[in-house]
């Protein structure tokens, strides 16, 4: 299996910014250094994840050791799910025409499979959508019928300070069906998906000023960068 040129994060990322993209892959060394602020929302997101894997027990954990592991997680998942081994599992990873996800939980109920992706914040973004439309268009493409994707995110009552004391995880995670929000984007999501690809295929980053962009739906991490060449031609 081919290595992967995308995965949901760099997607995420080309679908912010195609000249993000292009630097992350090409020119990573040139990334702003992350704030304390950021690092304590990838934090975060590491804790609310794995509590959620709690609101599951029992599953088998597919999460590759490295990057260099991921298509080894994919081969995995796929001989597990043919051979019915288990009906929970964490991190199941799948590729589609070179592009990568690892799914934070799959669950297989009644003979069919549910896709659950577990979010940190307290109410599902437009990103969040769309991130969930990526990561059905590549499990869907790659051989497994979804009967429903749902996103697990925080209720009002998870206080992140005492995330540590809860006993009873059941009443501070919401689990919403999304797909009928993720369906109609399948198209956009190939499309979009084609456009990071000859993006990727550069000689140089394209051309794009800085604006609005650089901070929605995330603070860029080369804004140091772009805002140093938009000095220079000043
Ligand atoms: S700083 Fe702005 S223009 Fe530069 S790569 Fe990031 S999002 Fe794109």
């Amino acid at each position: 299996m081919e290595k992967h040129l995308l995965s949901k994060s760099t997607f995420i990322r080309g679908k912010q910014c195609l000249k993000s993209l292009y630097l992350n892959k090409k020119r990573p060394f040139l990334r702003d250094k992350l704030s304390p602020e950021q690092l304590a929302k990838f934090r975060r997101g590491h804790q609310v994840g794995s509590l959620a894997q709690k609101l599951f027990p029992g599953g088998v954990d597919f999460r590759p050791r490295s990057p260099a592991l991921y298509q080894k997680a994919v081969l995995t998942t796929q001989e597990a799910i043919r051979t019915n081994s288990y009906n929970i599992m964490y991190e199941a990873g799948f590729q589609f025409d070179r592009l990568l996800i690892l799914l934070d939980i799959l669950v297989k109920e009644n003979g069919n499979w549910f896709a659950y992706e577990v979010k940190s914040s307290y109410k599902i973004s437009d990103t969040f959508i769309l991130d969930a439309a990526f990561q059905y268009y590549v499990i869907s493409n790659s051989g497994l019928t979804l009967k429903d994707f749902i996103i697990v995110y925080a209720s009002d009552e998870l206080d992140y300070k005492k995330i540590d004391e809860y006993e009873n995880l059941e009443p501070l995670f919401i689990k919403e069906s999304v797909l009928e929000k993720i369906l109609p984007l399948q198209g956009f999501i190939r499309e979009q998906v084609e456009k990071e690809k000859e993006t990727l295929l550069l000689k140089s980053s394209p051309k794009i000023e800085m604006g609005v962009h650089c901070h929605i739906p995330y603070p860029c991490d080369f804004i140091g960068h772009c805002t140093k060449l938009a000095d220079k031609t000043r």
